[in-house]
């Protein structure tokens, strides 16, 4: 398949406008230290959803198609001239991975693995900046790249802005910057070899390219393997250069304090208040699982995959309301945070939540501590969003190992028909696969993020109700207990 056909069926997912708290909240004074690098930080998706200026929407990319298997999440600004320069950066990137891909042999399905992920910073409702968060793994398992890279803009020119905008250009700012991280890095503990300081601190352009601004500091970025095995960043406090500051930063810097200007001196839209996510969910203490009613002696589970979508899964939930149809739905933990007035509706409606890990890597790469995250992070955002654990966990691409078996504290729900409705997207194809393979006791696997799929739904429906089916959660499919904790790692595919 062509570069350019991936284009074409990559879906965009759209999210909701996530108008974040104030970004001057934030008060991060220290040094230097922890920077949300990598997938272990449990509190990334937080600061990713909370620090979004307002206005400012999560954009999702979701694909996986052959030996691909992309997800990415950017910030789209209501500067339009930004949005399209960031909307580049991704595609761009893509592009890059797909090619980088393409050079290795032996490649299987979804061998190779892209993960985008963000934070934003901001000094002012104009300064904005943006922290990406890279990963990408090949079909060799070697080289997996692990990169932070920043972009920075001023919304009221729509201009990218280089580290040199927000310095006066007579101020020998290099050196100063120089002397600072290298102070930053020595002081922290975690860079155990010093000798790896000077290089990534001396006054050379590459050294100082990765930067984000909030209302307290200029921070730096160091990726992993580039001054110790996790990332480091170094925060410098506007009053350590104030003196070398450009206008365009220190307009909105309070002289006195030299910090961003307090909001009621910013004329800014009103927060809405960003909710408290559960940092770590208990297992399912839902209600008690209903069991599968007399009049259904042919069930079947419909499970749908990939969502919430901003507008396919509430289509969907009308759909099933109207043929008073129940499903499984697992979702993806950064899609849940965009849209969680839907992971609320697919509860209230008696749907069954389904945990399909934060952003969909495949979990057998991951040690423990990375699979805990990825599930422990979805979990948290569906808690957040319906108030209720979800009491199973689909692994995406169904790939698990022991690993995977003990970290899940849920039971692993694989399914056993598979119309591969994420390949033929063709409403027809799927319908029939579906129909013709379907019986009793069996969990169907469709994915909530593709038309074809969505217009399939209602006749898939309809002709396995006239051939006798009717339509149960996976938990009552399978008889799960009411804490499905006490199963725990084990794996079904269909009713035994
Ligand atoms: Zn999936």
């Amino acid at each position: 398949m062509t570069t350019k056909a991936f284009g074409l069926v990559i879906i965009l997912i759209v999210a909701a406008v996530l108008t974040g708290g104030y970004f001057w909240w934030r008060a991060e004074n220290v040094n230097s230290g922890d920077v949300a690098s990598s997938r272990y930080n449990p509190d990334d998706y937080l600061t990713a959803n909370s620090d979004l200026f307002p206005g400012v929407e999560v954009e999702s990319i979701t694909q996986y198609w052959e030996e691909f298997a992309v997800t990415a999440q950017y910030p789209k600004t209501p500067n339009k001239q930004v949005a399209e320069s960031l909307y580049k950066f991704v595609e761009a990137k893509i592009d890059e991975f797909i090619k980088e891909g393409e050079k290795r042999p032996n490649r299987n399905e979804w061998d190779d693995e892209m993960h985008l992920t963000f934070s934003t910073f901001g000094l002012a409702p104009n300064l904005f900046s943006v922290k990406f968060n890279l990963n990408e793994y090949f079909t060799d398992n070697s080289d997996p790249v692990i990169d932070i890279i920043t972009k920075a803009y001023d919304f009221n020119t729509g201009r990218e802005l280089k580290l040199a905008d927000l310095f006066d250009p007579q101020a020998s700012y290099q050196d100063r910057l120089s002397d600072l991280t290298n102070q930053g890095l020595q002081a922290d503990s975690e860079v155990t070899d010093k000798r790896l300081i000077g290089p990534a601190t001396a006054v050379e352009p590459q050294n100082f390219q990765r930067f984000t601004f909030d209302s307290d500091s200029l921070t730096f970025y160091y990726p992993a393997g580039q001054v110790s095995s996790q990332a480091r960043k170094v925060d410098i406090p506007y009053g350590r250069i104030d003196d070398l500051l450009s206008p365009l930063v220190k307009q909105h810097l309070d002289p006195l304090t030299n910090k961003a200007k307090k909001a009621s001196d910013i004329d800014v839209t009103k927060p809405i208040p960003v909710p408290t996510p559960v940092p770590t969910a208990t297992p399912s203490d839902s209600g008690k699982v209903k069991p599968i009613p007399d009049t259904c002696a042919n069930p079947v589970a419909l499970t749908f995959d990939d969502g919430p979508h901003k507008t396919l899964t509430p289509a969907k939930l009308d759909v099933l309301k109207e043929k008073g149809v129940v499903a499984t739905f697992f979702m993806i933990g950064n899609q849940v945070i965009a849209y969680p007035d839907i992971v609320n509706r697919i509860y209230q409606e008696g749907h069954e939540l389904g945990n399909h890990t934060w952003d969909h890597q495949q979990l057998t790469r991951l040690d423990s501590a990375g699979v805990k995250d990825e599930i422990q992070r979805a979990e948290a955002a569906i808690k957040n969003a319906a108030g209720q654990d979800a009491p199973v966990f689909r692994p995406p691409y169904g790939a698990y190992n022991d690993t995977v078996k003990q970290e899940a504290k849920l039971p692993i729900i694989l399914w056993s028909v598979d119309p591969k409705d994420w390949q033929d997207r063709v409403t027809s194809i799927v319908d029939d696969r579906v129909n013709s393979a379907t019986k009793r006791g069996d969990i169907i696997l469709l994915h909530d993020i593709h038309q074809s799929t969505e217009d399939a739904v209602p006749l898939i429906i309809d002709q396995l109700k006239a051939k006798g089916f009717c339509f149960v959660t996976v938990s009552q499919l399978l008889g799960l207990p009411e804490n499905t904790a006490s199963v725990a790692g084990q794996v079904y595919s269909k009713q035994k």
